[in-house]
This record gives C-alpha cells, sequence and structure tokens, in this order.
C-alpha cells in the first residue's frame, strides 16, 4: 500500500456515504484486523451478499496485499466486486479502465445506487460535465473514475492523476490488450506504460476470456518488474464451467414449433435467440410476436436509433426476447438473460461457450438451447472451405468444428465433453440433458456399413438424400437416371425410417466414419475408419434419442432457487415487483439494478416491515436499505392490512 495516503473528505451528495465511507486515517483497511473479514464485511453491508462465490476473495485477498492481479473469471461470477471491494477499503482513487460507454455508464450507475461516489468521464458526456466530474475527482469526492483508456492516456490526463492518491488501476475485458487474442484494441497497448507511471499502484486486470498464451501476454504488459526483473503479480483463473446454465441441443425438425415451445413456456422471462442472418432475425422475431411474444430483431444492418430503442427496451423490460445475429452480445451487461436459444449450429466451441454464457449471469438456473442439423454442418464446412487459408489452417477448423459436431451428438455428458475442449475436467453435471436422460446407445455396425457400402457403389459422388433414398428402395427419376434401382443394396433398408437413416448418417459423419465433401455438395465419402469398421476392427454404435426430437419430451424446467412462494406469498411478490418497476422507471435504470428477482423473492417470504429486517433481506446493502427500504415496506405494510 503506498506509504502517501492521504485522507480524502469521501463525500457524495449523499450524506450516508460520505458517513460510510469517509476515511479516518487515508486508509479505511484496518491493518491489525483480517483484511478477509472486512472484505466480507463490505460485501454484506453494501453490497447485501454473504458469501464470496468463486474465486472473488483470493483476487481481493491479492490486491489487498498491493499485489497486481490478473483475475480470470467467466462472465457472471462477479468480477465487479473484486476490484470494487479494494478499492472502497483503499480509500482514495481507484481509475477504472472499460472499453465501452455503455458499460461505464451501466456500472456507475449501479454503483451510485450502492452509494459508492463513483463516476465517469467519457466521450458521451459534454464536455461541461467532463470538467465537473473532473473537479469532483481532483477534490476527492470520487472513489472509483471509469474512463476510457485512450483518455486515460493522454500526458494531461496522466500527470493530472499523478498528483492525486490513485490506490488502485483496474482494466475490465484486460485481454484486449493481447495481440494473441482475436478482440485487440490499439487503444489498450498504451497502457502497458501504465506501470511506469504508478509503478507503486496494483493493477487489477480482469477478463471472462484468455487462454494460456493471452494470460501471459497480459501478465506481461501489466504486472510491474521485481528489482530482479521478474514480472510480479498473481494470475488467478477460475474455472470456465458456469453450472447454473443447463445445457440442452436437439436435432432441428420443425424449428419455428421447437422455438415457440420453449420461448412459449418461458414467457415471464428474458432470453437471447440467435439466428444466421439479418433477415432471418427479423423473421423470427415477426414470428415470435404473431405469438404474443415481445421479441425483438437485433443485427448490424439495421438503423441504429431502431436498433438502439430494442437493445434499451430488452435490458429494462423483463420478458422480453432479442432475436439477433452474433453481433449481439459483446458488452451486453444484463444479468437476468434465463436462456440463450440457437436456432443453428454455432460456429466453433469458443463462440459457443461465449455465446452461451450471456445467460445466467446473476448465477440463477439458465438454459442453454441449441438446435443443428445436417445442413448446419455442410454449411459450416463450406464457411471455413470459403474462408481460405494455409492446409493447416484448414485442418484446424475443421477440427474445431468437429468438436461442436460431438458435443452436439455426445452420447455422454455435455457438460464433460464442453470443458473437456478447454482443458478441464469435470464429474458428471446432472444439468445437462443427457445427463438428466441418459441417451441409449443402439449397435449400428450393419446399418452403418449399408450407408458405406451404398456410397461406395455409387461413386462417392453423392450426398446424404440419394444414398438413403436407393437403401430406402425409393424408384423416382433421379434414382433411374443413374440406374441405382438396379443395385444389390436397393431396398435394403426399408425397415429403417428415413429419420433414422439421416441420423446414423451424421452421427457417422460426426465420429468420422464418413466425410461430408463439401467441394463436391455435399458427397460422402469414405475415410480410413470406414476401412477399419469394414475389416472388423471397429464398431460403431449410435444414440437413437437425436433421432425424433419431436418425441423428446420437453426439456424439464431447471429448479430454480427462487425460493418457492406460496399462493399468497406470490401476490405480494407481484406487488414488489410492481413497486419495482416504478422505482426503475423513476431512477432510469434497468428492475434488477434495484433489486433482483431472489432479493424480491425473499422479501415476499419475509415480509420485513421495519428497517433493520429490511436490512436482512439477501441483496440489500446500507444504502439501498435506506434508499428504498420505505417504498417496499409501504407495499408489504399495504398487503398485510396494517
Ligand atoms: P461479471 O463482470 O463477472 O460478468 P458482474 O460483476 O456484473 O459479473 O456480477 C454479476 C452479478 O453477480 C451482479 O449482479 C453482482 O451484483 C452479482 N454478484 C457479485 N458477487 C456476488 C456474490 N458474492 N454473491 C451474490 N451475487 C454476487
Ligand atoms: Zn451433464
Amino acid at each position: 500500500m503506498p506509504p502517501h495516503a492521504q485522507p480524502l473528505p469521501a463525500s457524495d451528495d449523499d450524506a450516508f456515504a460520505a458517513e460510510l465511507f469517509e476515511p479516518t486515517d487515508g486508509l479505511l483497511l484496518d491493518a491489525s484486523a483480517d483484511p478477509q473479514e472486512q472484505a466480507r464485511q463490505m460485501l454484506k453491508t453494501v453490497y447485501g451478499y454473504d458469501q464470496f462465490r468463486g474465486r472473488q476473495a483470493e483476487v481481493i485477498d491479492s490486491l489487498l496485499a498491493g499485489k497486481s492481479t490478473l483475475a480470470v473469471m467467466p462472465t457472471g461470477m462477479g468480477k465487479s466486486v473484486c476490484f470494487q471491494i479494494p478499492a472502497l477499503l483503499f480509500g482514495g482513487l481507484t481509475v477504472v479502465v472499460s472499453p465501452l460507454v455503455a458499460l461505464m455508464e451501466d456500472q456507475v450507475m449501479a454503483l451510485k445506487l450502492l452509494g459508492i461516489a463513483a463516476d465517469s468521464i467519457n466521450s458521451s458526456r459534454s464536455r461541461e460535465d467532463n470538467v465537473s466530474v473532473w473537479r469532483k475527482v481532483a477534490a476527492g469526492e470520487i472513489r472509483l473514475l471509469y474512463i476510457a483508456p485512450e483518455r486515460l492516456m493522454t500526458e494531461r490526463m496522466l500527470a493530472a492523476l499523478a498528483r492525486l492518491p490513485v490506490r488502485l488501476i483496474a482494466i475490465d475485458e484486460a485481454h484486449c490488450i493481447s495481440r494473441w487474442g482475436p478482440s485487440f484494441r490499439p487503444d489498450y497497448e498504451g497502457l502497458t506504460r501504465l506501470t511506469d507511471f504508478f509503478p507503486k499502484t496494483p493493477i487489477a486486470a480482469l477478463t471472462a476470456t484468455a487462454d494460456e498464451a493471452t494470460r501471459e501476454d497480459i501478465a506481461e504488459k501489466l504486472f510491474p518488474r521485481t528489482l530482479a526483473g521478474e514480472r510480479d503479480g498473481n494470475v488467478i483463473v477460475s474455472g470456465f464451467d458456469r453450472p447454473n446454465i443447463r445445457l440442452s441441443v436437439q436435432l432441428r425438425n420443425d424449428w419455428k414449433k421447437q422455438l415457440l415451445d420453449f420461448v412459449e413456456a418461458r414467457r415471464d422471462q428474458s432470453g437471447i435467440v440467435y439466428c444466421l442472418s439479418r433477415r432471418k432475425t427479423e423473421e423470427t422475431a415477426e414470428f415470435l410476436k404473431e405469438h404474443g411474444i415481445k421479441a425483438f430483431a437485433y443485427h448490424a444492418g439495421m438503423d441504429s436509433n431502431i436498433r438502439a430503442a430494442h437493445q434499451a427496451l430488452f435490458m429494462r423490460e423483463s420478458g422480453t426476447v432479442m432475436v439477433a445475429t452474433i453481433a449481439f452480445g459483446m458488452g451486453i451487461d444484463k444479468p437476468d438473460v434465463r436462456y440463450v436459444f440457437h436456432t443453428n449450429l454455432p460456429s466453433n466451441m469458443e463462440a459457443y461457450a461465449q455465446e452461451i454464457g450471456r445467460a445466467g449471469r446473476d448465477g440463477e438456473p439458465s438454459e442453454a438451447m441449441m438446435l443443428y442439423g445436417l445442413d448446419d454442418i455442410r454449411m459450416r464446412r463450406s464457411f471455413i472451405d470459403n474462408e481460405g487459408g494455409d492446409e493447416d489452417h484448414l485442418a484446424r477448423e475443421h477440427k474445431r468444428l468437429d468438436a461442436l459436431i460431438a458435443y452436439c451428438e455426445a452420447p455422454s455428458c455435455r457438460r464433460q465433453s464442453l470443458l473437456v475442449y478447454f482443458g478441464e475436467t469435470i464429474e458428471p453435471c446432472h444439468n445437462c440433458d443427457v445427463c438428466l436422460d441418459p441417451p441409449e446407445l443402439k449397435e449400428g455396425t450393419s446399418e452403418a456399413l449399408s450407408l458405406i457400402e451404398v456410397a461406395e457403389q455409387t461413386g462417392e459422388i453423392f450426398g446424404a438424400v440419394q444414398l438413403i433414398d436407393i437403401l430406402r428402395g425409393l424408384t423416382h427419376e433421379k434414382i433411374k437416371k443413374y440406374g441405382h434401382h438396379k443395385l444389390a443394396c436397393h431396398g435394403t433398408g426399408k425397415t429403417t425410417s428415413k429419420e433414422d437413416w439421416r441420423a446414423i448418417l451424421r452421427q457417422m459423419v460426426a465420429a468420422n466414419f464418413l466425410r461430408l465433401d463439401i467441394q463436391n455438395h455435399g458427397a460422402l465419402k469414405l475415410t480410413d475408419k470406414s476401412d477399419q469398421l469394414k475389416k472388423s476392427e471397429i464398431r460403431f454404435s449410435y444414440r437413437t434419442d437425436v433421432m425424433a426430437p419431436s418425441e423428446l419430451s420437453r426439456p424439464k424446467r431447471a429448479k430454480s432457487s427462487l425460493p418457492e412462494l406460496d399462493n399468497a406469498d406470490k401476490d405480494l411478490y407481484e406487488a414488489l415487483r410492481a413497486a419495482r418497476s416504478d422505482l426503475a422507471r423513476e431512477h432510469k435504470v434497468p428492475a434488477y439494478v434495484i433489486f433482483t428477482d431472489k432479493t424480491l423473492a425473499d422479501m415476499a417470504i419475509q415480509k420485513p416491515t421495519t428497517r433493520p429486517d429490511f436490512l436482512l433481506i439477501h441483496g440489500v446493502g446500507s444504502s439501498k436499505q435506506r434508499k428504498f427500504a420505505d417504498a417496499f415496506i409501504d407495499v408489504i405494510e399495504n398487503w398485510l392490512n396494517i
């Protein structure tokens, strides 16, 4: 901790915050007491949470010990708390670097509601506003200052900050600093010089996505050097697992019906539906609207005003569905997205993991549902081939796609197959469709041999439809034209349905028993594995439950961690939700920023009628108690008829 710590009058126009945060000796952290315990108390009094999640406590410990720290945590774990609590305990000023203005404004708003003196200097504000924020910063009235990297790294700003007690620098989306990653931002590169300007100030670098190479690169760029020239800091990586997200995959048959069934069963929830094309997002949103769902399209080609309006609706109103291309996501900080529905196969495992990660950031039960089909595989393969690049690159991309296909057809725990890809092994999760409803595996060597045989006999130039029609004994024009009705295998597979054949074929492709040749319009070709199968060296077995998705039961709803409410409490809960909507409108913030559903449910059960009791509710800290207790206690008293 910097020895030059000076007392700062921590005043906000919020007198309560001043009282809570006014430092007595410059540092709020009491050196004689356990820092961990002080952090935990802060979590309780300010945020109203009882326990740290994941590795939050370790990150906070490391920062409180004055060490620069890189925290890699999946989205929704609560990265913000990791630097906000040290910022509060350190006193002085914490500078937070954030790439997106919208994110900055959201965080500042949320912090203000928690009674924390936070503000931001950014390009969306007028010069006067920015100047007035700066005056407050200079006067020591701001605890957390949010700022974009390019603004921070100007000589003037750095010189001005050097005169202030900067106790901590937090860098959000820290992976943007690395050229290794796909999200490199040139304006982040300047941050490398931070250690020169603030050699004694610990840096908190935070990100949700960083593989090993990127992590090293971030540490190399942001950690200070020891006298011996080594990088000094801690890297703390949380697992990629998001156990609250239930994983399900279904074959696409009647996708509109599959989507509608899913969405209708979750009418009061907000979700994201991903589509491949702009046109399809619009059609799909229209389709859902026709069925009374609050759905909006979102894609990069839309008028920016309409797009912003749709985004605002999604952020503020519950029960809305955003039908989007993958352009929608980066910077979407809505914690209560209850599901992500993919209407098609995503591009690869990385993309999939990131896209489903937008569900359930609040840690509550959420769902990821994906539909896929043979068309998707064909299309993804051709995307890869059209992208170009050298042979190695192509082979790699195809392999990555293979991993995703294998995930789709996983015969055992889906989460295991997802995490194994990221180098993590876990026990079966009991929260995926495969665990909850284990598939039966069926011996399918003879069917597989039939398909290999018919592909071989027709010259390996025909696609799935023709091969299956031959086995099923059809005699349409294309069969006759090539004389396929005269093949010995014609009609030998009549007893197996077309759908079953397609599923077997797909699983063979997924497992590389046959190869889909994109250049040749999806012709099926033999592979080494086909030969091994023919020689009886290996066998083929397949999942039967992916065969007829229409018969699959609807995914059972995730068991909510919202407490069960009896009917009377439910009434009160609804009344509390209405009060929350009013407050959200009044404060111009999304409803969850006031209180989460879980907090309201707890309130409906506990029915606090005094301020001290109100403070005991999950998610109620002292600032929110002061701001909102009366409004909600009114509702409760009304309901109790007192
Ligand atoms: P991230 O930046 O990692 O995506 P956030 O910092 O936005 O996540 O936090 C996600 C949500 O989790 C927020 O609503 C936050 O208040 C909540 N949260 C953070 N820490 C805890 C905790 N220890 N217990 C309960 N909720 C928490
Ligand atoms: Zn599982």
